[in-house]
């Protein structure tokens, strides 16, 4: 396999010889925030980095610098260790970070997000989408790696349990303790769990989708660890399984760019308007 090509670790004519020979920018986004006892608080930032590492190795894409915070939902705020983004705060920067890409060379863009923030990510798609001509994705690992993750785990993934800590393990092992690894379910939600549908790997369909409720009280008062579910489950194994799944499929997304695409050569996205009205 060959090296990542780092965006802050090259100079600007390689950056200018990725833009031509293969035009695509992988943006990775994280978050910084408490993941239990057992894990680092850069849980989302490592993960989403480390991905696009893989994906850079795979194909030539150059990994721009990862963005450490992210946006959170309310009942995320208030816990120590936490630094939340306003969703306003960071579509703004993503916008920008997208149009310092484009003024690079890229307008093919792979954003790999790797926290509970799709709603805040798949806006600012859709609000940048009206303001630059650019492809962009989002590739968040539990999706595309959704069926693997059924498969591998006995939970569906929450936040810092079995499935994220898998991940951890099979990315930075030196940065867990599975010694402080305990079972957590002390949340208990303001509606009947049957109501609410914690992630895409649920097998409750016909429920409110956990970000299109406020049915959590504030984590840091209403749980001990902030990790809910059994982190004990975790193993570096499983989390192999479900990145290398997640690679795979931003590896063949970028794959079938090249193929339709020259690197200069993009998808049009923004609408032909008669007016700038936007
Ligand atoms: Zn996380």
């Amino acid at each position: 396999m060959s090296k990542p090509v780092i965006w802050q670790e090259v100079k600007w004519r390689d950056v200018k010889k990725v833009a031509e020979e293969v035009g695509i920018a992988i943006l990775p986004i994280g978050a910084t925030e408490q993941h239990g006892y057992h894990c680092p608080n850069g849980v989302d930032f490592f993960n989403a980095y480390e991905i696009s590492k893989r994906v850079s190795a795979r194909t030539g894409a150059i990994v721009a610098p990862p963005m450490p915070y992210g946006s959170h939902p309310y009942f995320h705020y208030g816990f120590v260790g936490t630094i939340p983004l306003r969703a306003t705060t960071q579509i703004e920067f993503v916008r920008d970070v997208v149009k310092g890409l484009v003024n690079s060379g890229f307008r093919k863009i792979i954003i790999v997000q790797a926290h509970g923030q799709w709603w805040t990510i798949h806006t600012a798609v859709q609000e940048i989408a009206l303001d630059v001509d650019c492809f962009m994705a989002v590739a968040t690992w539990w999706e595309l790696a959704c069926e693997k993750i059924k498969e591998v785990c006995s939970t569906p993934f929450k936040h810092a349990d079995e499935v994220e800590t898998s991940v951890s393990l099979a990315l930075y092992p030196e940065l867990c303790d599975m010694s402080l690894a305990v079972p957590d379910y002390s949340l208990k939600p303001y509606v009947d769990k049957k109501f609410v549908r914690p992630a895409v790997h649920s097998d409750l369909i016909n429920a409110f989708p956990i970000e299109a409720i406020t049915s959590v009280p504030q984590e840091s008062k209403a749980m001990q660890t902030g990790a809910p579910g059994d982190p004990r489950l975790a193993t570096a194994e499983k989390g192999e399984a479900i990145v290398s799944t997640a690679v795979d499929v931003i590896v063949s997304l970028i794959e079938d760019l090249k193929k339709n695409y020259k690197p200069n050569e993009w998808p049009r996205i923004k609408p032909d308007l008669k007016e700038d009205m936007y």
